[in-house]
């Protein structure tokens, strides 16, 4: 059948012109592409420690009854964070992975006649939903690469300079992906006090976990504080269920409960249900995995210390390097290696690696891979 409508102008305005998310490359994509074998993927941010044994053994228990709907109302999930986190049920909306709740709050607050405020350099997931609801994107100028403390990160004055009178939300990762630069509580709690009460701030903590510095802020401790303030979380990380999706928001009543009407009924299905709540208790692998993690970043430390590479300053489970050239080559030079890190290119930072913090041996190995593909 021929055809000469152009099913690109038909999408709504904003898709047309949307750049889709650029994920990691997959295992399995590298071993078709090359044919090798004994891929080490370190550009997700995954957890290097696997999935909490507990979570797992629930998994084998809710793989029971696979022919039943999920709970849609999430119920036992949403009580047990209510109950680790000291909130109330009512508070949390769970979502198909934080970026599913992140395109929840766009699609509740947000369409064409509002703009919503975001960092450059931030987690590209939020242009991506701003833009799908066709609202107007309004990007802050981030600190400059020469900045004494947090180069590249969030500048909250250039944020709320940004904010006009149809800005409905604002979006702030902290720590942020890609470049694991962070804000600290007193700063980002006064930039909370100056936002207008009218304009919602997503605080996306991803990270938190992780995080060991005492000057880092708990934005769940605010929920009572700022009624226009969104916790958002994910199991995908520190927890290592990335696999199954699954994340959750945290904010007042009101607005948990405009989330849940545009929310799907069954965003969450069963098995991550049962395997998220099951990892939310086991605080022996949480307590394995940052140890772990932190080992690891002072390995990386020392590793860029030693080869001069320069690198963001990060709290996360990852590590940004530039590589004072092309980083694309060398990212294609390291999968030939066998390691999968991550260009950010897309995100205006064409000389920089991404690098998730693995185990010790996996960082020993990515770092002699750089070494080499650098010397080549
Ligand atoms: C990885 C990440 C998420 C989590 O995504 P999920 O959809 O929960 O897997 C959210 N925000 C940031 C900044 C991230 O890096």
């Amino acid at each position: 059948m021929q055809t000469t409508v152009d099913f690109k102008t038909l999408a709504v305005t904003g898709v047309q012109a949307l750049q889709p998310y650029q994920p990691g490359k997959p295992i399995e994509e590298l071993e078709r592409e090359l044919g090798i074998t004994n891929i080490l993927k370190l550009a997700s941010n995954e957890n290097p420690l696997g999935s909490s044994p507990k979570a797992q053994a629930a998994l084998n228990a809710a793989l029971q009854t696979l022919e039943l709907y999920p709970d849609g109302s999430g119920y036992q999930l949403k009580a047990a964070i209510a109950a680790k986190f000291g909130l109330n049920s009512k508070q949390i909306t769970l979502g198909n992975g934080s970026n599913d709740v992140l395109d929840i709050i766009a699609r509740a607050y947000l369409d064409k006649d509002c703009s919503a405020v975001f960092s450059e350099f931030a987690f590209a997931v939020y242009p991506i939903a701003i833009q799908a609801v066709g609202a107007e994107l309004r990007m802050a100028r981030a600190n400059s690469p020469t900045h004494h403390a947090m180069p590249y990160g969030h500048n909250l004055p250039n944020i709320a300079a940004k904010i006009t009178h149809n800005t409905r939300v604002v979006f702030i990762a902290n720590p942020n992906n890609p470049t694991g630069t962070w804000l600290n509580t007193s700063d980002l709690h006064r930039f909370l006090q100056t936002v207008p009460t009218d304009v919602i701030v997503v605080i996306d903590e991803a990270y938190t976990e992780y995080v060991q510095d005492p000057e880092f802020p708990n934005a769940l401790a605010w929920l009572d504080e700022f009624p226009n303030l969104i916790v958002t979380r994910t199991f995908s990380k520190i927890y290592g269920l990335a696999g199954l999706r699954v994340g959750y928001a945290a904010s007042s009543p009101t607005v948990a409960d405009m989330l849940n009407r545009v929310r799907q009924p069954f965003n969450v299905n069963s098995l991550a249900l049962a395997a998220a709540q099951a990892a939310l208790d086991d605080d022996e692998f949480l307590q394995q995995s940052v140890v772990t993690n932190a080992a690891g970043l002072q390995q990386w430390f020392a590793a860029c210390a030693e080869n001069g590479w320069e690198y963001m300053p990060t709290v996360g489970n990852f590590i940004t390097i530039n590589m004072q050239r092309p980083a694309a080559p060398l990212y294609e030079a390291l999968l030939r290696e066998g390691v999968i890190v991550r260009p950010i290119g897309g995100y205006g930072l064409p000389q920089h690696l991404r690098i998730t913090v693995g185990t010790a041996a996996q960082n020993t190995r990515c770092i002699n891979a750089l070494q080499k593909v650098l010397n080549a």
